[in-house]
């Protein structure tokens, strides 16, 4: 596997998910922050925004943020600040040592950061898992680019940022659906992690994220 991407020299992660473990716990608290903005805007009873939510969620858009922002009538950008009022990441979260060492190995690299949350919240979050936000040469969210993954926004910000072509930056990612199809669209080079099914759309599939190191 060593050298597989021998010709990458960004590293584009995304951050829920892959930066630690899914979590189901967390992932149930996200949830109802959606539904709690939908409601909020709409004034609708808990089991109609969960229909409504449902009617569209993976059927019409893959992004959960994406949903709850055109049932609330709000930005994407504004649904992820507003959803980010009633969850805390961090507290599902400790310092991690293994993610630590990972990113001391792979200081060669550029790294960016395209997730669909708040910037401020992810550098906090980052603090407390032990890894320095300065590593990140650039954080893109919906705040920069006014939509959420899947769209190709955020990776196309990035392309431009970075002035090289696009093989030669991994997305590193947990979701097919928002971090490795619009990837490979535009020719990045894609990593799945924390699955232990092999993808049939990534390049590579890993049981872990502290399994980067190994393949590039
Ligand atoms: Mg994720």
């Amino acid at each position: 596997m060593k050298k597989m991407f021998a010709e990458v020299k960004v590293l584009v992660w995304d951050f829920d998910g892959t930066f630690y473990r899914p979590n189901p716990e967390l992932w149930h608290e996200i949830r109802e922050a959606e539904y709690q903005v939908i409601a909020d805007h709409t004034g609708w009873p808990k089991e109609k925004v969960i229909r409504e939510f449902s009617s569209l969620h993976k059927k019409v858009y893959q992004s959960a943020t994406q949903v709850a922002s055109t049932l609330a009538g709000i930005s994407p950008s504004q649904a992820a600040v507003e959803m980010e009022e009633y969850f805390d990441r961090r507290k599902y979260l400790t310092r991690d040592k293994k993610l630590i060492t990972l990113f001391k190995k792979l200081k060669t690299y550029r790294h960016c950061i395209l997730a669909n949350g708040v910037i401020t919240h992810y550098k906090e979050t980052l603090r407390v898992l032990g890894v320095s936000p300065d590593i990140f040469e650039l954080i893109v969210t919906s705040e920069t680019v006014g939509k959420t993954k899947p769209d190709s926004a955020g990776f196309l910000y990035i392309l431009n940022h970075t002035k090289l072509p696009a093989y030669q930056h991994l997305m590193i990612g947990d979701r097919e659906s928002s971090d490795i199809i619009p990837a490979r669209d535009l020719g990045m080079r894609t990593c799945l992690v924390w699955s232990h099914t092999k993808s049939r759309i990534a390049d590579t599939t890993l049981a872990s994220v502290y399994d980067v190191e190994a393949v590039v």
